[in-house]
């Protein structure tokens, strides 16, 4: 007999399967068992998977060694950036930089081609290799009469003429990227942690709330443009006098709201209506912290921790 649940998501009764409230990827351990394989793996591949990758969570994913369920170290740069002069260069995951090869071809008025190389001072061992290659190119695309023994010896004599000794360069380059974040696959995360939370909070009877049942319809449909209330980096943030403890996610119930704290990135999402009867009152706050580096969570009350944090 195979198990199942009721899903939060798509309501329907499913084999389960470990959900993560605030992401693996963000280095959440907490896990809810009521969310199918089905919604996990599609929530994964139409927003969770994109804006892991974003350089919002790439960079701080970086900084503190959080691969998820990556094998590699995250790379907060893996794209080819652009120098000031031009150049393509890349970044591992120690910041050290490599330029990539460029080989570019002149004609010159005397009907030579000059061509202009530029590699990495690592790669200098493959000019020779890199020269013949181009050569050939040419010589198949421009110069097709040209016998095989012409094109080598072309090739021989343009390698001897190669210098013994290259002049190396060392420079700190200052990168270029270019980078694009979905606002709407962010928003849908934060609905998401969210959403999970109160119902981590609360238990079931959360899912007989109108606007909680909005809320899922939202997340559902991923159509964020529906009448949920929410912000992304909202201005003023409410709760900026709130600091989260080292190494910590903040995700905050405080009346009918969810705020949300991924090391820097922040959201406010409303959860229920403001008459509901899941809405926090003051003294009942909770306060969820999730240790991305100890991969550990825990709950305060949000007015104590207020308190001990100020002893
Ligand atoms: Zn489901």
């Amino acid at each position: 007999m195979c198990m199942t649940i009721n899903c939060i998501f798509c309501r329907e009764d499913r084999p389960p399967t470990d959900e993560h409230v605030v992401p693996e990827f963000a280095g959440g351990s907490l896990l809810i068992k009521n969310v199918c394989k089905r919604c996990n793996d599609n929530m994964g591949s139409d927003f969770e998977g994109p804006i892991s990758r974003s350089v919002i969570f790439r960079l701080p994913r970086h900084l503190y060694g959080i691969q998820g369920k990556s094998d590699n170290p995250i790379n907060a740069f893996p794209n080819v950036g652009t120098a000031k002069d031009g150049s393509k260069i890349r970044v591992d995951s120690e910041f050290r930089p490599y330029m990539t090869t460029s080989v570019e071809e002149r004609r010159l008025e005397s009907g030579d081609v000059q061509v202009d190389l530029k590699v990495d001072a690592k790669d200098k061992d493959k000019i020779p290799e890199i020269i013949e290659a181009k050569i050939r190119r040419i010589a198949r695309s421009e110069w097709p009469n040209m016998s095989k023994e012409e094109v080598d010896t072309l090739v021989r004599n343009s390698l001897e003429s190669l210098p013994k000794e290259y002049e190396v360069k060392s420079s700190q380059p200052t990168i270029g990227y270019r980078e694009s974040i979905d606002l709407n696959h962010l928003t849908l995360l934060m609905m998401k942690i969210a959403y999970e939370i109160a119902f981590h909070h609360h238990g079931e009877d959360v899912l007989e709330d109108s606007e909680y049942a909005r809320l899922r319809e939202t997340i559902y449909s991923r159509d964020t443009k529906s009448k949920i209330s929410g912000s992304i980096f909202p201005q003023p943030d409410p709760f900026v006098f709130v600091t989260s403890p080292d190494n910590c996610h903040c995700v905050m119930l405080c009346k009918n709201i969810c705020y949300v704290r991924l090391f820097n990135v922040t959201a406010i999402i409303e959860v229920y209506g403001k008459e509901s009867v899941f809405s926090l009152d003051d003294e009942n706050w909770a306060l969820y912290l999730f240790d991305y580096k100890a991969k550990s969570w825990r709950k305060e009350n949000f007015i104590e921790y207020l308190h001990s944090a100020i002893a």
